[in-house]
């Protein structure tokens, strides 16, 4: 028994080690990926459900390591979170963003929003509001077609600091969503409070979506949010039951798997070349 222990206490010991030493090398990295674009921005189209049209995109980082891989971001941001390079890679996208709608202007394709992520050290930074407000003039971006996702647990820390942020890029133009609702511990009391313009409503919520008492839930928070005036999307949707339920609870944005996994930008491109041309 003595040996048996001792040979698990080395598994996780050895497991734990793996991990500390991926994480170090992810730290390593992130500058030299950074100037080798090893970073790659895709999207994912968000849906009107009624017609399947193309509305939007949110961009989502891959990490094409010619070391590791295709490296997902749920692994790699948290690390970059603790080393505070996340600041760098999240203005990495944003730019990308803006010079993708950029050139969708000018080269005669009509933009629509493309939605970028902004990380926890972000939000209470004061340069934050900034640096977007200069990509959108260098760029010649209205900020509408930039909205900027923070996510709901956001708000509970530093929330003078994130509304003064959120203030200044509102007057600018931009549109703020809160992400993952419903996903943490947030109360839906909140919802009244916060200065957003969307809701984006988790996926969580579509767990079990066949029992009654979790379709109560779904289609109340569909129509609290209606009722406060917010714009509102469901992410997650993968099977055709979830969306028929949401359209008949109201809510027509959505963005899952069921419509389209995120995509590199060019193919974007084509599907909405695509779309336009009918
Ligand atoms: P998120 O912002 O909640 O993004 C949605 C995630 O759900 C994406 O995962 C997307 O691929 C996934 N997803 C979309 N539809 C479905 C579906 O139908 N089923 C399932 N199971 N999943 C679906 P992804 O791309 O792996 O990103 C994970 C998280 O990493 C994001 O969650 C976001 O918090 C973060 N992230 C991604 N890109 C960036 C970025 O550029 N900057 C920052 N700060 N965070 C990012
Ligand atoms: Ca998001
Ligand atoms: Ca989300
Ligand atoms: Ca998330």
């Amino acid at each position: 028994i003595k040996g048996k222990a001792y040979a698990i206490y080395e598994f996780y010991d050895d497991k734990m080690r793996k991990e500390m030493m991926r994480e170090k090398r992810i730290e390593n990295n992130v500058a030299m990926a950074l100037r080798d674009e090893e970073f790659k921005v895709y999207i994912q189209p968000k849906v009107d459900m009624r017609s399947g049209e193309i509305i939007g995109g949110e961009a989502l980082i891959r990490w094409h390591s010619v070391k590791e891989g295709i490296i997902y971001p749920d692994e790699f941001i948290p690390v970059l979170e603790k080393s505070g390079y996340i600041v760098d890679v999240d203005a990495y996208v944003w730019e990308k963003v803006f010079a993708a709608i950029h050139i969708w202007k000018t080269g005669g394709i009509t933009p629509v929003p493309i939605s970028v992520n902004v990380s926890r050290s972000h939000v209470y930074q004061k340069s934050f509001a900034g640096v977007l407000e200069k990509l959108a003039q260098q760029y010649d971006v209205e900020p509408y077609y930039v909205p900027l996702e923070v996510t709901e647990s956001m708000f509970t820390e530093y929330v003078d600091k994130l509304y003064k942020n959120i203030t200044r890029l509102q007057s600018a133009g931009f549109r703020f969503s809160m992400d993952d609702f419903g996903a943490g511990y947030s109360s839906l009391n909140m919802l009244k409070d916060e200065p957003v313009d969307e809701v984006k409503i988790d996926r969580f919520f579509l767990k079990d979506i066949k029992k009654e008492k979790s379709q109560i839930v779904i289609r109340n928070v569909i129509h609290m949010i209606q009722e406060l005036q917010l714009d509102m999307i469901v992410e997650g949707i993968e099977t055709k039951e979830q969306a028929e339920l949401l359209m008949n609870y109201g809510s027509y944005k959505a963005q899952g798997y069921y419509y389209y996994k995120p995509m590199p930008m060019t193919e974007f491109e084509q599907l909405l070349i695509k779309q336009q041309k009918g």
